[in-house]
């Protein structure tokens, strides 16, 4: 059996054992706060944003961006039938309504004029996921967003190193939010950040983010209100400061991949990968295989062809609005189809070239078989 192939793994060096090893040492007392400080300054400043906070997980940062709004139960809340449960779950928290809209084939994020159909009095925010470093067309949403005064929240969580003409990915909505999960560009094991350029919504995050007790408030173990607790540790900020540190050489290596898997299979009419339209700059977090319709080639053909050659590859994110506990939209084609014929490719920083060749000879060799 060759050695196995993972998808993903963290680039971790001595850096991040070096602030990891000082934050647990020293990082208490009066310099409890110190690394998480430092990475939330080096975070917003990377992204071009005024504020940044750090969380426990994305979900948390949706989670409170989403209570900052003020969303209510019946507002509706579009997002794309194509993506992880993480997106929409904190939607549901507040017993709002998740309106799943279909994706573009190319881009793999959402079709904005079915956003702009599917707005109703009701309709709160918009949801826009940058799929696998993919970016959404945000002039067009934001365009969207501003004619019917709705914020749209950028979950950039897959989407670090992507650029919208000039600007970072989670820096252009009513609020980003950004995932350092094991699995993402950059981590802290867990993890997650809310950015926003809007001095107010970032006041009202802090004091939700603090149980509910106000910077300003003075009486000791006081919360105004009731709110919640997804903070990140100092250890953990210590080894995101180190990754943010190191994030161009992360991306760089990311999209050095992505190149590579583009010179071996990209070229291909049958298969098409992660877009990067004039313009953007795609992260390209994890790199996508789709095949075409006429190729015949499908998840199930693809996953026993991986799987025998010992390299691990994800199916491609079923439609949400297919699971159980939500009402099927099966209109929405380009959700429901491209699964049947995608694959994401390992894309892990350490690999090597030999690794990225035995994972496009497994694409070629699927697709000869047809
Ligand atoms: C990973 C991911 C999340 C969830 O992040 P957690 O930190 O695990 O909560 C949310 N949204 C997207 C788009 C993701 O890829």
């Amino acid at each position: 059996m060759k050695p196995r192939i993972l998808y993903t793994k963290p680039s971790i060096t001595q850096a991040e054992v070096a602030y990891a090893t000082d934050a647990a040492a020293n990082g208490w007392g009066e310099r409890c706060y110190e690394y998480i400080t430092k990475f939330e300054d080096a975070f917003s400043r990377y992204l071009g944003v005024r504020h940044a906070i750090t969380t426990s997980s994305c979900t948390g940062a949706l989670h409170l961006g989403l209570a900052a709004l003020g969303l209510e139960p019946g507002d509706e809340v579009i997002l794309a039938d194509t993506n992880w449960i993480a997106s929409v779950a904190p939607v549901t928290y507040f017993d709002a309504v998740p309106v799943f809209v279909d994706v573009l084939p190319d881009s793999w994020c959402l079709d904005p004029e079915k956003v702009e159909a599917a707005i109703t009095p009701r309709t709160k925010a918009i949801i826009a996921v940058h799929l696998y470093g993919n970016l959404c067309d945000l002039d067009a949403l934001l365009d969207i967003g501003r004619r019917h005064g709705v914020a749209v929240i950028e979950d950039a969580a897959e989407a670090i190193g992507s650029q919208w003409h000039g600007a970072r990915a989670g820096s252009l909505g009513t609020f980003g939010t950004f995932s350092f999960h094991g699995t993402k560009t950059i981590t802290t094991g867990e993890g997650g950040m809310f950015v926003t350029n809007d001095d107010a919504l970032y006041e009202r995050v802090l004091t939700l983010s603090n149980h509910g007790r106000a910077r300003g408030q003075k009486k000791q173990f006081w919360p105004d209100e009731v709110g919640f607790k997804y903070k990140m540790s100092n250890i953990q900020a210590a080894m995101g400061l180190a990754q943010i540190e190191r994030v161009d050489e992360l991306v760089a290596r990311k999209r050095q991949i992505f190149s590579r898997y583009h010179d071996q299979v990209g070229q291909l009419g049958d298969i098409q990968l992660n877009p990067e339209p004039p313009g953007t700059i795609n992260g390209f977090w994890m790199p996508t295989a789709v095949f075409s319709k006429e190729s015949g080639v499908t998840r199930d053909k693809l996953k026993d062809a991986f799987a025998a050659e010992n390299i691990d590859a994800r199916v491609f994110f079923w439609p949400l609005s297919s699971l159980p506990f939500f009402v099927p939209k099966p209109d929405n084609a380009n959700s429901y189809g491209l699964p049947e014929r995608a694959i994401n490719l390992p894309s892990y920083h350490d690999m090597s070239d030999d690794d990225i060749c035995r994972v496009s000879e497994v694409l070629l060799s699927v697709l000869r078989k047809h």
